[in-house]
């Protein structure tokens, strides 16, 4: 049996939270005013979580993406990706990370088996980067990313959520940098989850936002789609190493070619980032279920998957868990 939707969408994709942890608080992703985080007793063990990647693998899960929360933080995170890459089916390993431990980190990544990385970076300001985030890290960030360069990792990924009011009219700047890096920058839009202090009309959708970047740099030429680039749309510049992206979950939703299921950092698992309908993986994997009975709760999200998120640009519904735990 193999993971495959309603809609006939193949599921090669799980994305792991393996910590509701942050280093970082960012405006739009979590509320500045504490709110409680899982115990280590709620969060999934690795040992847990390499024993559902086994069982997601015999039903076609080939690519894994850790996440949280900030990964870096979590003790281990290193030795945990070598026991993925071990995992026989598992052809790719990549990370998403705001970047502040990147640099300390890099090289035993690699050694570990990372193939690629995700970095979230917002703004190419030091002082607007501490206002997003909370916490004066902008050149730690900075150094990461070139560490991760100078490294050979490729691609890499900048992810930047664009929001009115605070780097829009930094977006250009961030494309530009597409001259200068062989990296491919992407800009996200900011979709409603779970508690946050983001204003919903401060959202910067695509169309907006590649009219800016044409007006005032030029042309975006297509790039040929593969098939494994996931959502964004891909460009570059004339003349550019680099590429710019757009993923636009509100004003362009993607869902048809979705092919992700999310591990909770709690053990649950989700089959769509924008809806609250998760099945409980913990309880019965704690309570010794069989590997059978597992794999049958992995077929039943995918049945459970919808045919596309419910919400739009113009009527957005807040998904109420929090971006940190169910793995942005
Ligand atoms: N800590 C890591 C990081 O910052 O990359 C991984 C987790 S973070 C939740 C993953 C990505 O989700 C980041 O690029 C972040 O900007 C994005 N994100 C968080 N909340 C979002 C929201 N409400 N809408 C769109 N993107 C969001």
């Amino acid at each position: 049996m193999k993971l495959i939707d309603s809609c006939n969408r193949i599921l090669n994709y799980l994305r792991i939270s393996i910590t509701d942890r942050c280093n970082l608080k960012c405006q739009y992703c979590s509320p500045r005013h504490l709110i409680p985080k899982l115990s280590h007793e709620e969060i999934l063990s690795y040992e847990e979580i390499l024993h559902l990647v086994r069982i997601a693998v015999q039903l076609g899960i080939s690519k894994v993406r850790i996440t949280g929360g900030e990964p870096l933080i979590r003790k281990g995170v290193h030795e945990f990706i070598q026991e993925l890459h071990q995992v026989d089916g598992i052809c790719d390993i990549s990370l998403t990370t705001n970047g502040v431990l990147l640099k300390d980190n890099v090289d035993a990544l690699i050694a570990a088996g990372l193939h690629r990385i995700n970095i979230s970076l917002d703004t190419l300001d030091p002082e607007k980067f501490m206002k997003i985030t909370g916490v004066d890290a902008f050149d730690r960030v900075w150094e990461g990313i070139q560490k991760a360069y100078q490294a050979g990792l490729s691609p890499i990924k900048i992810n930047t959520v664009a929001l009115r009011h605070f780097n829009d009219f930094e977006l250009e700047d961030i494309a530009r940098l597409s001259f200068a890096y062989p990296f491919h920058f992407r800009f996200i839009e900011y979709m409603p989850i779970g508690m946050s202090e983001q204003e919903m009309s401060d959202s910067l959708y695509t169309p907006e936002i590649k009219q800016r970047l044409t007006d005032r740099i030029g042309e975006l030429i297509p790039v040929e789609h593969q098939i494994t680039d996931g959502p964004a749309e891909r460009f570059r510049f004339e003349g550019a190493p680099g590429e710019v992206g757009f993923i636009s979950a509100m004003s362009h939703h993607f869902c048809h070619t979705c092919n992700r299921l999310r591990l909770t950092a709690s053990g649950q698992l989700r089959s769509c980032l924008l809806s609250d309908h998760q099945e409980d993986l913990k309880t019965p994997l704690r309570g010794g279920a069989s590997d059978e009975a597992l794999s049958a709760i992995f077929l039943n999200a995918a049945k459970m998957k919808g045919v596309q998120h419910g919400l739009t640009a113009d009527m957005p519904v807040r998904v109420s868990g929090q971006m940190s735990s169910i793995g942005g």
